[in-house]
């Protein structure tokens, strides 16, 4: 029997895209499918235009497409953990609906997990259409993230790879509503190899995130790989006590020598300040976590799905 592949692809107000890249994909791997069976599973994240109705329009002709229709925007990392959930390949790839993951790197891919590597990532060499200060600030992020977290996170790879049934499995398991996915590859391990791609500009259409989500996103990477911010607060404390213990004596022996001084109205107001600001961040940072904690212990599903245009018996196949 044929390896079946399946190429999860989550899209959010694509309908312009979706064509093109079922084109390019399908007459990419056609050297592929005498080898291995594949399934195209588009998992609409709530889209406002027509997407959904792009990709039943697919579905009738292909009967590789299908879609899973989640019941609202959950963002594309809960729409990538619903596609792990849905999709019943062998291997997994997942990769964008805007053409920025050029088809042609699953070739390689493929090749690869052939050769026995169970999570084959792409690696971007630059980035098209981005600006300087996108470029600036991912790489800063990165650096702060490998730095702080025990989890090294990759710069420069996204969320175009390949994963094995058994890397699928492994991040199935893991339920955090929180998601930071590139995390998560790292963390389950098994055996990795890199290969290199030229990210394309955006085929049409805008990018979803917004700098908001970015940030979000990023203090996410940062709160859900490392718990090195909640340490802050007491080293900066730390710090802040020995230096007012030095300054305590400094006055001390000061006005034993020279008698009382009434004047330090702005060194006090400073450091009242300075302190309120230290003790607010430190709550603030803590109020990140336990933000984490409230909704991890509510315990919800991570998303909803209203329709499933796959089989009744791949259903079956599919434990959540
Ligand atoms: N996406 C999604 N849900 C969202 C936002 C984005 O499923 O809430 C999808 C989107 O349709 C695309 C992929 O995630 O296929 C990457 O999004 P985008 O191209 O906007 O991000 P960028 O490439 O700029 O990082
Ligand atoms: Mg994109």
């Amino acid at each position: 029997m044929k390896k079946l592949i399946s190429i999860c692809v989550p899209m959010y107000n694509e309908a312009e895209n979706v064509d093109a890249f079922y084109k390019q994909l399908t007459t990419t791997i056609r050297p592929l499918t005498q080898k291995y069976d594949f399934e195209f599973l588009f998992i609409n994240d709530g889209s406002i235009d027509h997407s959904v109705k792009k990709v039943k329009a697919l579905t009738l002709a292909d009967v590789r497409v299908k879609l899973l229709d989640l019941s609202r925007n959950y963002g594309k990392e809960v729409a990538m953990a619903a596609g792990f959930d849905y999709c019943l390949g062998d291997a997994v790839i997942t990769m964008d609906a805007d053409l920025q993951h050029p088809p042609k790197v699953i070739l390689e891919m493929v090749e690869q997990w052939e050769a026995g590597y169970l999570d084959v990532y792409g690696k971007r060499n630059e980035r098209k259409g981005e600006s300087f200060l996108k470029k600036k600030m991912s790489e800063i992020y990165y650096k702060l993230l490998v730095k702080f977290s025990k989890v090294e996170v990759l710069p420069g790879v996204g969320d175009y790879r390949l994963l094995d049934r058994v890397c699928i499995d492994s991040i199935r398991k893991m339920k955090e509503t929180q998601r930071y996915t590139k995390g998560l590859y790292m963390w389950i391990g098994f055996r990795k190899k890199e290969v290199n791609f030229d990210a394309e500009e955006r085929f049409a259409g805008e990018t979803k995130w917004k700098f908001m989500d970015l940030l979000k996103l990023g203090i996410d990477g940062l709160t859900s790989n490392t718990t090195f911010p909640l340490k802050i607060a007491g080293i900066l404390g730390g710090i802040l006590s020995f230096s007012s213990m030095l300054y305590m004596v400094y006055i001390l022996i000061t006005t034993l020598i020279y008698g009382t001084s009434v004047p330090g109205y702005p060194t006090l107001v400073t450091l009242i300040l300075l302190l309120g600001g230290f003790q607010l961040i430190s709550l603030g940072i803590m109020g990140e976590y336990l933000g984490k904690i409230f909704h991890e212990t509510k315990n919800r599903p991570l998303y909803f799905v209203q329709e499933y245009t796959g089989k009744k018996i791949e259903l079956e196949k599919i434990q959540l």
